[in-house]
């Protein structure tokens, strides 16, 4: 394949990385871009970092999953609790997976970790030409070809040409906007308050990941593997609410004391809020600019559903570019990619997403009791349990797409 056409991929976050390099492995030359540098890109607020099997596998495939799991945790096993009886509802356990992964557990590992290890083997690696601190600022297209408009590591406008480009870029793509494609759907009007705290939950009986349910103070609880080892808590918040009186360490511990009283100060490690979007690009192509991972859709983090979509976007297309400059394939690729891609993020990912934050926060004390009854009856089932876990680790999303001409 010529070395001389690469494909432009902006952004090195986990899903520019995995494209890089799933690329790159098959022999296509690639130019990753991205704006940060080695001084700040590992200087990011922790974000995602539950990584479910299926995105293990695709790891693995890359080499990655070896890097990953001695900087993370194996969680097979995760609960719903509820807050007001401060009672366990549900255990599920991946084990019930084992027949339908090589990976039947989550590997709880910060995208911070995974974005270090992977761009340490996108730069040992031949065919990707990293260019960090370099920021993607427009492109043009025609018949054959791409060219993107950088501002280069020297201060310099620079011009790169590609066969394609990929909007790796997350939410606020740029290719998305020049493009004109609609991001559909909305944003909550309550943030997130994320405290990340040193403390060991486990002695209270949570697993290593936790979903717990409340009308007013519902929380995911997680645990990562330090140094310092952490535990990192979602509370919810009120609209009208300062993110100054939210985030003073006084309302940090208080929210923390009500949440589980220990009688002393919690050890705080940082914290932040962030506002969650549930939104799909109308299209995820337009000619050959594509779009993946964040730049296409976006979700509340309950389920952990973002990241690990978002990698399987790279590694779907990322075979598909392959097979298109070998001449396998011609471009209708794409469109597939488009239908398989676009159909998991709204049936799965949204529609799952939203799903589990109405499920924690639900207010009515009859339909509480009717979900926790059928979280409580969907556990107890091993086959029910497992069907339950296909679709949280979102191997249904990537069998149904599998089905999609
Ligand atoms: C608090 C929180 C918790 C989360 N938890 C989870 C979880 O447990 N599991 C999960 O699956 N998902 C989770 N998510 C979502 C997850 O973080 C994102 O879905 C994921 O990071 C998206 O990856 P990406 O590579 O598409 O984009 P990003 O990670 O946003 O990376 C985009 C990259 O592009 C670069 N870039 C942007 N613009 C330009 C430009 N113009 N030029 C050059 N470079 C540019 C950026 O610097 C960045 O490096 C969470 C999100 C939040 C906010």
């Amino acid at each position: 394949m010529a070395k001389s056409d690469p494909v432009a991929v902006v952004g090195a976050g986990p899903v520019g990385l995995c494209l890089a390099l799933a690329l790159a492995q098959q022999d296509v030359a690639v130019v990753l871009v991205e704006a940060m540098n080695d001084g700040n890109f590992l200087d990011q607020v922790p974000r995602a970092g539950s990584n479910h099997p299926t995105t293990l596998e695709f790891f693995d495939r890359i080499g990655l999953y070896e890097k990953m799991e001695p900087r993370g945790l194996i969680a097979p096993k995760f609960h719903y609790w509820d807050r007001q009886d401060n009672a366990l509802i549900a255990e599920f356990d991946h084990v019930l997976l084992k027949h339908d992964t090589r990976f039947p557990y989550v590997l709880q590992c910060e995208r911070i970790k995974i974005i270090e290890e992977a761009l340490k083997m996108a730069k040992a690696h031949p065919n990707i030409d990293v260019r960090l601190l370099t920021t993607f600022t427009s492109f043009e297209q025609t018949a054959d070809g791409v060219t993107a408009q950088v501002t280069n590591a020297a201060g310099e406008e620079e011009t790169i040409a590609g066969r394609y480009i990929v909007s790796c870029e997350g939410a606020r793509s740029i290719v998305r906007k020049d493009l004109g494609i609609e991001f559909e759907g909305f944003t909550y009007p309550d943030r997130t308050l994320n405290i990340e705290v040193a403390y060991d939950f486990r002695k209270h009986g949570y697993a290593e990941r936790n979903y717990i349910s409340d009308p007013d103070e519902w929380s995911n609880l997680f645990h990562w593997k330090g140094p310092p080892d952490r535990w990192r808590v979602h509370f919810p918040t009120k609209p009208e609410e300062e993110e100054e009186a939210l985030t003073v360490p006084a309302a940090l511990q208080a929210r923390l004391q009500g949440f589980l009283p220990t009688g002393r100060d919690y050890e705080i490690c940082g914290c932040n809020l962030y506002t969650v979007h549930q939104r799909v690009a109308q299209k995820f192509r337009g000619g050959r600019a594509i779009l993946a991972g964040d730049s296409a859709h976006v979700n509340s983090p309950i389920g952990a559903m973002g990241m690990n979509s978002g990698v399987h976007d790279a590694f779907n297309l990322a075979d598909k570019l392959v097979r298109i400059l070998r001449g396998e394939a011609d471009d209708a690729e794409l469109d597939r990619y488009e239908r398989q891609r676009r159909h998991v993020a709204v049936k799965h990912t949204q529609a799952q997403t939203i799903r589990n934050k109405r499920l924690l926060q639900e207010r009515d004390p009859a339909v509480r009791r009717r979900n926790h009854d059928e979280l409580r009856r969907t556990a107890e089932d091993p086959e029910l349990a497992r069907k339950f876990l296909l679709r949280t680790s979102l191997i249904e999303s990537l069998r149904e797409a599998e089905q999609i001409a």
